[in-house]
C-alpha cells in the first residue's frame, strides 16, 4: 500500500512540536514521532498524539454549494472587489508564506491583517519583539528560579520536561495561578502588586506567562514590568503554531483583537470578513454569540484547510490543502523556523489568482518564501533573547468580570476538539456544599443556558470551578455560573 510521510510541525501551540504525519492512499493519518526534533525530541502531548481530528479537510463552497476551487476563488473575487468595510483576520494557525501571502489580499483590498491578539494595541511597540519572540528553550533548563504565570500540564504540556530539567539542575519554581501544580517548589496567589516583592526573581530568573487572544493587556504590562524590575527574562507562550511569525510579520500593523472584530461587526462598520485558517466560532468563548454575530455580516470569506463550524456560515470556503502537506514553514516561539516537508502550494496558488483578480501582486509559492526569508528570518531567526527595550509602565488592576467559572485556554479549548479529559475542577469544600456524590454531575447554568459536566476534585481556591474544555454556558475568561448537583 502506497503512503506518504510528511515531517511536519503539531499546530497546538508555538512550541513547535516536530513531527510525522504518514497519509494512507485512503487518506487515514497516523501521528509518528520525530525524535530529531530539537522543541520536543519527539514526545507530543495528548493533543499531538490526536492530531488526525484536527487534520478535517475542508470542501470548497460558494453560496450553500459544492464547488471547486477556481469558483470558489471567482466567487471570492467578486464579492471582495470594491467591498467596503472590510476586515482580514489570521491569527497564524498557518505557514509564515501562506500569513504573507494573505497579507498581499489585504494591501490589495487597502486593509491589512488583523491577527487577534487584541493586548498588542495596548503596549508600547518597543516591547512587541519580546512579547513576539521568547527565550531559547534551553535556557528554561538553565534558570535558577522560574516564575510560572500559566498551568504547564494544560495549557502548553511540552514545556513541562523542560521544567523538570530545570528543577533537576537546581532551579526553583514559583506558581501564581488558580491551580497548585506539582512541579511548583511555591503555590502562590498573589496581586500584581505584590509580584516584585513575593516572587523573589533576579537576573538568573525566567518568568514564563502566555498571550493569546483573550488575555487582560493589563496583565501584560504587569509581567514585562516585573522584568524590567527584577532583570528576570520573560517569554510569552502563544496558543498558534505561527504566533510568533505573524506578529513579527505584522510589526505592529493589524493587532486588533477578537473583540474588536466582533464589535465591528455589531455595530456595522466591518461588513466582509474574510479569514485565513481562523474560525470565530472556535475561538470565541461562546459559539452561539459568535455565530449570531457573524450572521450579520454581509460578506463572510474564509480560507481555510480545515472542516470547521465556521465554514458553515461562510458564503464561501477556499478549501486549501492540509497543513501537514503545505509546502512552507513557521517560526515558533523561540524563534526557531520549522519547515514542513510538504510540498502543496494550493493555497497559495489560490490566493495569488485572488489577489491578482482584485488588481494586486501575483506570486509563486518562492517569490513569497524568499520575501519572508529575507524580511523576518535573517532579521530575528536563531533563538536569542532580546532585552526589553520599553521603560515600566503604569498599570491598572487587570479586568475582573468576577465569574466563579474560570477558563483554562488549551490547545483542545482553541480548536474545539473532543478531548477525554472533559470534567471541570471543583475542590473539597464545593463538593460537600453541593452534596456531589460519586459518579454525579454537576449541573451549571450561567445567561447563556445550562450543561451538566463531570467533575474532579483538586486544591484550588473556594468557590471556584476551573474547565478546560469548551462549555456553552461559558461567556468570557470567567463567568458567573449557579452550580447545582444532579
Ligand atoms: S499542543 Fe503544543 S505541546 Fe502539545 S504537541 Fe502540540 S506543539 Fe507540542
Amino acid at each position: 500500500m502506497k503512503e506518504m510521510i510528511y515531517q511536519t510541525v503539531c499546530p497546538g501551540c508555538n512550541i513547535g512540536c516536530g513531527l510525522y504525519i504518514r497519509e494512507s492512499e485512503e487518506g487515514a493519518l497516523v501521528v509518528d514521532f520525530m525524535k530529531s526534533s530539537s522543541a520536543n525530541l519527539g514526545k507530543l502531548c495528548r493533543f499531538g498524539m490526536k492530531l488526525p481530528h484536527y487534520y478535517s479537510k475542508a470542501t470548497n463552497v460558494v453560496d450553500g454549494k459544492e464547488a471547486d476551487i477556481k469558483t470558489a476563488v471567482k466567487a471570492a473575487s467578486d464579492k471582495l472587489k470594491g467591498a467596503k468595510n472590510v476586515a482580514m483576520l489570521a491569527v497564524g494557525a498557518t505557514t509564515n508564506e501562506e500569513h504573507l501571502a494573505f497579507t498581499k489580499i489585504a494591501d490589495a483590498l487597502g486593509t491589512v491583517v488583523n491577527t487577534g491578539i487584541g493586548a498588542y494595541e495596548e503596549i508600547p511597540s518597543e516591547c512587541h519583539p519580546s512579547i513576539s519572540q521568547g527565550i531559547p528553550l534551553d535556557d528554561i533548563e538553565k534558570a535558577g528560579r522560574i516564575a510560572l504565570f500559566i498551568d504547564p500540564y494544560v495549557q502548553y504540556p511540552l514545556l513541562v520536561r523542560r521544567l523538570l530539567a530545570a528543577k533537576k539542575n537546581g532551579a526553583t519554581i514559583v506558581s501564581v495561578g488558580c491551580r497548585d501544580l506539582n512541579l511548583a517548589d511555591e503555590n502562590l496567589s498573589i496581586n500584581p502588586a505584590d509580584y516584585k516583592t513575593e516572587l523573589g526573581l533576579d537576573s538568573n530568573s525566567i518568568i514564563i506567562a502566555d498571550v493569546h487572544p483573550h488575555t487582560d493587556p493589563e496583565q501584560v504590562k504587569n509581567l514585562l514590568n516585573l522584568s524590567l524590575m527584577t532583570g528576570a527574562k520573560i517569554i510569552f507562550m502563544k496558543p498558534f503554531v505561527d504566533s510568533t511569525g505573524v506578529h513579527l510579520f505584522g510589526k505592529g500593523v493589524g493587532q486588533k483583537g477578537l473583540q474588536e472584530i466582533m464589535d465591528g461587526i455589531n455595530d456595522g462598520s466591518i461588513k466582509t470578513l474574510v479569514t485565513l485558517n481562523s474560525d470565530l466560532l472556535e475561538l470565541m468563548p461562546n459559539t452561539d454569540e459568535a455565530a449570531k454575530t457573524l450572521e450579520k455580516l454581509d460578506n463572510l470569506v474564509v480560507i481555510t484547510s480545515r472542516d470547521s463550524p465556521v465554514n458553515k456560515l461562510a458564503n464561501i470556503v477556499i478549501a486549501t490543502e492540509s497543513l501537514y502537506a503545505k509546502a512552507g514553514s513557521f517560526m515558533n516561539v523561540e524563534g526557531q523556523v520549522l519547515n514542513n516537508s510538504g510540498e502543496s502550494t494550493v493555497g497559495i496558488d489560490a490566493m495569488s489568482i485572488l489577489s491578482k483578480n482584485l488588481g494586486g501582486e501575483a506570486f509563486d509559492f518562492h517569490a513569497i518564501h524568499d520575501k519572508m526569508m529575507k524580511s523576518v528570518v535573517q532579521k530575528f531567526t536563531a533563538p536569542k533573547y532580546s532585552k526589553l527595550e520599553c521603560k515600566v509602565m503604569e498599570t491598572a488592576a487587570p479586568a475582573e468580570n468576577g465569574g466563579n467559572l474560570i477558563s483554562v485556554y488549551n490547545p483542545f479549548m482553541w480548536c474545539d476538539q473532543p478531548d477525554d479529559n472533559d470534567f471541570v475542577i471543583v475542590n473539597m469544600k464545593m463538593v460537600d456544599k453541593l452534596g456531589l456524590q460519586k459518579g454525579s454531575m454537576i449541573a451549571l447554568t450561567s445567561d447563556a443556558g445550562s450543561v451538566n459536566v463531570r467533575y474532579t476534585v483538586r486544591d484550588i481556591p473556594d468557590g471556584l470551578i476551573l474547565t478546560m474544555k469548551k462549555l456553552p454556558v461559558v461567556t468570557g475568561n470567567s463567568t458567573v455560573v449557579k452550580a447545582e448537583a444532579v
